[in-house]
C-alpha cells in the first residue's frame, strides 16, 4: 500500500492502523463488531483495505450469528467433525446439498 492512500482525504496526512467498534444494523439487528481499519487520529476518519473489508463482513456475521443464536462457521464445523460426518454426509442428513455445508462452514 502505498503512502498517498494511507493519508486522511480531509488533508490531515497519514492515518495509522486501529481497531474500530463498528455499530451496524444488519439483517434487522444491531451488531457490533472490532475491524482493523486504518484511522486518522485527528478527525476520526477510518477507511479499510478489501482485505479487512472482507474480515470485517465475516466479523459482522459472526456477531449477528451469536445474537440471533445460529451456529457459527466453526462450531458447525467442529460439530460436524465431532460426529465424523464429511460434509456430504451431513449434506445428505440435512437434505441440503454440499455446497451449502461449505458455504455454511466457511462464513
Ligand atoms: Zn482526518
Amino acid at each position: 500500500m502505498d503512502n498517498l492512500k494511507n493519508n486522511c482525504p480531509a488533508g490531515h496526512g497519514q492515518m495509522s492502523n486501529a481497531i474500530v467498534t463498528k455499530n451496524i444494523e444488519f439483517r434487522g439487528k444491531q451488531v457490533s463488531c472490532q475491524i482493523e481499519s486504518l484511522q486518522c487520529p485527528k478527525c476520526g476518519l477510518t477507511r479499510s483495505t478489501l482485505e479487512q473489508t472482507a474480515d470485517a463482513q465475516l466479523a459482522i456475521a459472526e456477531s449477528y450469528r451469536q445474537q440471533v443464536g445460529l451456529l457459527t462457521g466453526e462450531e458447525i464445523k467442529s460439530y460436524r467433525e465431532n460426529l465424523g460426518l464429511s460434509q456430504q454426509q451431513l449434506a445428505d442428513r440435512a437434505q441440503c446439498s454440499k455446497m451449502s455445508i461449505v458455504r455454511w462452514e466457511m462464513a
